[in-house]
């Protein structure tokens, strides 16, 4: 959202750029270099975590390790977005003619990854890039360690013959998280790219006049040659909550989960509502109980396709569950005991919570540690 219309980053960006050491390379464009940007990509991280609420993340590598309690997939972006580049065709030029320039490949929903060893690989050069076939849109995501870093989204055709290689994977990004199929940093990188170049696939005409639009901005805005609108990727909030009263939560099971796991309950937003206002008709909605004080707890992306989830806990004044059976399948009252059980997988008849990648694991455990202190 930045960049959009915040004096505040304007500010920032004129300043920043003043920083810049600028020189023709060989190909006329224009260099990049930025020497306070080390220290903005080393500092980000821990800001993440300070503001993550309790979410105490396992950062992505060995330097950010804070602490041994598990990670939650998608946040903690050790990327730079650098969004004072994205108006910069120059330098975004220059870029792609970086020897560290990388690119994370999207094809469809899923990711494309490189056999390497035992392991996969995500970063692919531009000549790899470039082999897949028609890159249908490029979206520039920021500088990690310095290194430029885009992300480039595949025309649907891709898909099955990528699929046939013996050299390469593609996957979804849930199971990469939940499998950790790849090392930890490309995880949040993977799902900004797949979020972003999902938006720009659904968002290929105007929702003004109906034209063709164009990528503008390194991936971050399309334009309206016709009415001259200017369109913005979307994030969709989601109010994710535990109801609690006393030492008792309540968990809801959805048709799709498996059938061991209970889950926090869950809804979008709607225009015009708080985030308060959304937990408290979401839980009347689905379970029937009536909440008073919500408390923020933490946030997580989650790019399917390109959802922000939004963690409380919330007071629930009822006891009386009143299912609605068309947003989900069974919900109950859990005490902290046996949500202890469930979070380590010891519960004597297999129920489980959501795995540590999903952020309705930390508000879970955050009641089985805290108990109504998470509402104070
Ligand atoms: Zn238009």
């Amino acid at each position: 959202m930045a960049g959009r219309s915040n004096g505040a980053t304007h500010l920032d960006r004129t300043d920043r750029r003043g920083f810049y050491r600028r020189a023709a390379i060989a190909s006329g464009s224009i260099a990049y270099e930025d020497p306070h940007r080390r220290r903005a990509v080393h500092v980000a991280p821990s800001i993440a975590v300070a503001r993550s609420g309790g979410v105490r993340q396992h950062l992505a590598s060995a330097r950010h390790d804070l602490s041994l309690e598990p990670r939650q997939a998608y946040a903690g972006s050790h990327i730079e977005r650098a969004a004072f580049y994205r108006g910069d065709d120059a330098a975004l030029a220059a870029m792609t003619a970086d020897d560290r320039v990388r690119y994370y490949v999207v094809a469809g929903d899923l990711a494309v990854l490189k056999k390497r060893g035992e392991g996969f690989d995500p970063l692919f050069s531009p000549a790899e890039a470039a082999a897949f076939g028609a890159t249908r849109d490029t979206v520039f995501l920021g500088l990690m360690d310095e290194a430029p870093r885009f992300g480039a989204g595949l025309d649907a055709e891709a898909v099955a013959p990528l699929k046939a290689r013996d050299d390469l994977k593609l996957i979804d990004l849930r199971t990469i998280a939940v499998q950790a199929i790849v090392a930890a940093e490309h995880v949040p990188p993977l799902a900004e790219a797949k979020s972003v170049l999902g938006w720009h696939a659904r968002h290929r005409f105007c929702p003004n006049c109906g034209a063709v639009t164009a990528l503008a901005q390194g991936g971050w805005r399309r334009d309206c040659p016709s009415c001259k609108a200017e369109h913005f990727p979307r994030t969709d909030p989601v109010v994710i909550m535990l109801a609690i009263a006393g030492a008792r939560c309540v968990l809801g099971r959805s048709p799709r989960f498996p059938q061991t796991m209970w889950s926090c309950l869950a809804g979008f937003a709607e225009p015009g509502e708080s985030i308060e206002e959304a937990v408290r008709r979401e839980v009347h909605e689905e379970v029937g109980l009536t909440c008073a004080r919500v408390r923020y707890f933490a946030s997580q992306p989650w790019p399917f396709p390109s959802s922000l989830m939004i963690g409380c806990h919330a007071e629930a004044l009822t006891d009386k569950i009143v299912i609605d059976r068309s947003e989900i399948e069974e919900a109950r009252w859990f005490d902290r005991d046996e949500l202890k059980l469930m979070l380590t997988r010891k519960h004597p008849h297999g129920l489980t919570t959501p795995p540590p990648i999903a952020i309705a694991h930390h508000i879970i455990r955050a009641f089985v540690e805290n108990g109504g202190d998470v509402l104070a």
